[in-house]
């Protein structure tokens, strides 16, 4: 996995269906045929140039649009569209008033198109679809493609598929539990000890036990070996101790270009132990390395808010206006 992300420009468009609501939402016609592209919101018989729409809103199904008519006046629009075209509606919208500020990039990993609005072009980039951090330009580093949130612990790590597996026998009666779980490494180990201790009982599943803690020990550095000792920091960052967390994300921050997943595991340790004040430069060098890191970009939020730094606050919701206010 050594390819670089390219950013190609895509055509766009797409047809849809809808109905007319009246001004109770209330389905006021039969099923019509739009389309929208670039250029063009065609409805039925109405064609209103992009530059008219300033606005797509509503929820769900109920499609509010803010267009200026033929006098330049504002006008509204209510619409009922499947979620999905409503979605697209919005992504298109967005997409066009933010003009040249508009660029998509091709994932070098799961190869989705990445749509950015108006974020500054950085070393790397995260992929929405596959929760990956990719280095542009540059041979990225070795098991990037592996490293995204993990699920359990929310750190950035390499979360892989475990067996869970106890056997047990009394005098004649015997049975076994078997389970698979998808976690990082280091939220495996506590899971591989406790297999250990209980399957030590009964011996016959402790070979698999120790196969899995050895792997939950050995796996992470195999798996991402360009990021060494990130499982025994986020361990560290876990049992809340973040200066050892903190030495261990410098150790690796020191030997890569870019690496906006270990600066927010970095920033989270702050975050947790109550230090907002010294989270804040740590995701805006997250975002200096990933702009469109959505993760470090929702946390920074919170942070702000705590801090009270409304300026930063308002100039964030500006470039990410889709980020729920959390406080
Ligand atoms: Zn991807
Ligand atoms: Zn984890």
């Amino acid at each position: 996995m050594e390819q670089t992300a390219t950013q190609v420009p895509t055509p766009w468009g797409f047809g849809f269906e809808f109905y007319l609501l009246d001004e109770d939402g209330l389905v006021d016609s039969p099923q019509l045929q739009g389309s929208f592209d670039s250029e063009t919101l065609r409805l039925a018989d109405q064609s209103i140039p992009v530059e008219r729409i300033l606005a797509v809103g509503g929820a769900e199904e109920d499609t509010l649009l803010v267009v200026l008519d033929d006098q330049g006046r504002e006008a509204t629009i209510q619409i009922s569209v499947s979620a999905e075209v409503r979605h697209q509606l919005v992504l298109g919208v967005r997409r066009i008033s933010a003009g040249d500020a508009y660029r998509e990039v091709v994932c070098p990993y799961c190869e989705s198109v990445i749509p950015i609005y108006g974020l500054a072009e950085t070393r790397q980039v995260y992929c929405c679809y596959c929760d990956t951090i990719a280095t542009l330009a540059v041979k990225p580093p070795r098991g990037e493609h592996r490293l995204r949130l993990c699920d359990q612990c929310c750190y950035y790590a390499c979360p892989q598929n475990f067996t869970i597996f106890y056997f047990w026998f009394l005098l004649i009666v015997w049975g076994w539990d078997f389970d698979r779980i998808r976690v990082c490494h280091s939220c495996m180990r506590l899971e591989a000890w406790r297999m250990l201790w209980k399957n030590a009982i009964f011996v016959i599943g402790l070979p698999f036990a120790l196969f899995q803690l050895v792997r939950a020990y050995r796996g992470g550095r195999l798996s991402a070996p360009d990021y060494p000792g990130l499982d025994d920091a986020n361990a560290a960052a876990k049992r809340g101790e973040w200066d050892v967390a903190s030495s261990g994300y410098e150790a690796i921050l020191s030997t890569l270009p870019a690496a906006a997943g270990v600066r927010y595991n970095q920033a989270m340790c702050f975050v947790l132990a109550g230090e907002s004040g010294n989270a804040a430069p740590l995701l805006e060098a997250a975002l200096a390395d990933c702009s469109n890191y959505e993760p470090a970009a929702s946390v920074l939020l919170r942070v702000y808010q705590r801090l009270g730094r409304d300026e930063e606050l308002s100039n964030l919701k500006i470039q990410w206006p889709d980020l729920p206010d959390s406080e």
